[in-house]
């Protein structure tokens, strides 16, 4: 089956609601390709990797979680800037992009995709600038050490998450946000949280984890943002009947 382009991002703004945030890149269709979709790769990061994967995959369209026109960034089309567009305009390819919307949508985001993979059932949403629902908490229904939670991370995600370890907190309470979310330990901290999850970490997260008695993980920014972009591969595939795949280019960040 093939799809209109047109029609699959009508379908993707319905079912992600990108108006609803004030994001740092333009959310939807970045680079345009081909007029139908019939074949779809999905991946993380829009890389060279991962386009020359579509390419060999024949893909119509590329669906990223992390594409291009980041705010601050330099406009000129140079460099891996430049290869990487041309190949998508070589080869017809769509390139479509959601960030906040696809970390935060209430089933196939990454931050629900995270909690499910790690059987944490979400009652809260936290909030940055602005956006509610970039991030979530939970009571873990058995209270854990910071090292049970280590190793379940290290487990699932198959990337060893770095501890910072609140000896003596027991950990009942719960909150994360994938990606590059560390700043938001504070407001774990405000909520009062025994344990924040994210995917990276800065020199200031360890002394603010340790000064405040809770617990941080840093499990992979590329590690705990797999899974949005994979979830929503599967229910196009669904519910658009078009061949959708999950091109996992993996990354040590
Ligand atoms: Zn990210």
């Amino acid at each position: 089956m093939a799809i209109h382009t047109a029609d699959l991002l009508d379908y993707l703004d319905g079912l992600l609601a990108p108006g609803q945030f004030k994001d740092y890149a333009p959310n939807g269709l970045q680079v345009e390709g081909t007029g139908t979709v019939s074949h779809l790769v999905a991946g993380v990061t829009a890389s060279q990797a991962l386009i020359d994967a579509a390419i060999e995959r024949n893909a119509d369209a590329l669906l990223v979680h992390h594409g291009y026109f980041w705010r601050n960034e330099s406009s000129p089309l140079v460099g891996i800037k430049k290869n990487r567009i041309k190949a998508l305009l070589a080869h017809d390819i769509n390139l479509i992009a959601y960030h906040l919307p696809l970390d935060c949508h209430e089933q196939l985001g990454n931050n629900a995709q995270l909690g499910q993979l790690m059987g944490w059932q979400s009652d809260a949403h936290m909030q940055s600038s602005g956006v509610t629902g970039l991030g979530l908490c939970a009571t873990l229904q058995q209270a854990c050490s910071g090292q049970q939670i280590q190793q379940q991370l290290s487990h699932v995600l198959g990337r060893e998450a770095l501890h910072i370890d609140a000896s003596g907190t027991v950990i009942k309470r719960i909150g994360w946000c994938t990606g590059g979310a560390q700043g938001m330990i504070e407001q774990a901290v405000e909520l009062g949280l025994d344990a924040y999850v994210s995917g990276e970490i800065s020199e200031s997260t360890v002394h603010i984890a340790r000064e405040n008695g809770i617990h941080y993980f840093a499990a992979g920014h590329h590690a705990t943002e797999r899974y949005g972009a994979k979830a929503l591969a599967a229910h196009l595939q669904q519910a658009l009947d078009i061949t959708c795949e999950f091109v996992d280019i993996d990354s040590p960040a």
